[in-house]
């Protein structure tokens, strides 16, 4: 059975998903003959943007993916469920409970009941998820890229503090400041002492394609690639790398990609992002790489350091322009 693998941070990520898996539905993918024989699909997710609230483990991506691929996502918002109330939040805010900026509405507050009881009974952050997926049925093995913590923290300027700067979790930057200043640095706390969840590295080593989706190269895909021992798994696999570029024409499309290149150095264009992850030939990441048809000139100047692209349109308006997508990713590397 052919097995394809995206590594996955939120909304780009589970967007690409669902485009991949009505692919794979409808017969599409390569090694299929017909719809019949399905191939088998794993997400790889980040968990660098969970954080404990209100002593609840929330896990954003995660859940973005899981809600997505199970039908449950608001699809206006791009996270959290659909036919949502807040009554929960509402009455945290009475009685003036700090935090209350994070979107906590009441059918997700069940997910993050469930979640943090498993977590104190003693199960693994994997374990969890795939309890939780039992109910959702995604069609894709959702895996955390770790069980253990690892948080994303970001160095923002900050006039009334000594250092000039002051770091706040990545969930405050995005959502209470909405990623209105520049980042400064970006941290992921406790990376170094992680370990890839049960089920990654088999994954990456059994897989015959491996797609990064547009996700966000900073803090999604970035704390996936500094889990020790996934980077090298990649380097490893015997699969093509793919990805796709969340940046179009300068911008990203939704999100704060641009507000977070800079910090790591990275010039906010499909081809600057291209060349951050490299080419698998020269020590990078990637087999090929898509931009955008806006973004037609990085074409050249990638291939320049010899990593494969190609120019197609890159908006996930509707699942059938994904499916376009994963199709000419796929096309790229075969
Ligand atoms: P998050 O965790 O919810 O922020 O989601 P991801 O990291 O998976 O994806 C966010 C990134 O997706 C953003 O930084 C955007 O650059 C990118 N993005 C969103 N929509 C599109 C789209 O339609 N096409 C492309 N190419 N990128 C997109
Ligand atoms: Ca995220």
């Amino acid at each position: 059975m052919t097995h394809f693998v995206v590594l996955s941070g939120g909304l780009g990520g589970a967007r690409f998903l669902t485009g991949l898996r009505r692919a794979a539905r409808e017969g599409l993918l390569p090694g299929q003959h017909g719809a019949a024989a399905e191939p088998r699909l794993t997400a790889i997710v980040n968990t660098a943007d969970d954080l404990w609230l209100h002593g609840l483990k929330i896990c954003p991506d995660l859940d973005t993916v899981m809600y997505s691929l199970g039908d449950g996502i608001d699809p206006d918002r791009g996270w959290g469920r659909r036919e949502e109330s807040w009554q929960a939040a509402e009455e945290l805010a009475a009685y003036g409970v700090t935090g209350t900026w994070f979107g906590l509405g009441d059918r997700d507050l069940a997910t993050h009941l469930v979640r943090t009881q498993m977590l104190h009974s003693g199960f693994g952050l994997s374990d969890v998820t795939a309890a939780l997926c039992a109910r959702w049925q995604p069609g894709v093995t959702i895996l955390p890229m770790s069980d253990d913590r690892v948080e994303t923290h970001i160095a923002i300027a900050d006039a009334d503090s000594p250092s000039g700067q002051r770091v706040v979790h990545f969930q405050e930057y995005w959502v209470r400041l909405r990623a209105e200043m520049a980042a400064r640095a970006v941290a992921f706390i406790g990376v170094e002492d992680a370990t890839p969840a049960p089920g990654v590295l088999e994954a990456i080593a059994d897989a015959d394609v491996i797609f990064v989706p547009p996700s966000n190269p900073v803090v999604s895909i970035g704390p996936i690639l500094a889990v020790p021992g996934i980077r090298t798994a990649l380097g490893a696999a015997r699969a093509p790398i793919v990805g796709l570029s969340p940046i179009i024409a300068g911008d990203h499309v939704r999100g704060m990609a641009r507000q977070l290149l800079p910090s790591i150095g990275v010039e906010v264009t499909a081809a600057g992002v291209g060349a951050h992850y490299g080419a698998r030939a020269n020590g990078g990441l990637l087999d090929g790489w898509l931009v955008d048809t806006q973004d037609v000139s990085a074409v050249s100047q990638l291939a320049q350091i010899g990593l494969k692209s190609a120019s197609v349109p890159l908006l996930m308006t509707s699942p059938d322009a994904t499916v376009s997508m994963v199709l000419s990713a796929l096309e790229l590397v075969s």
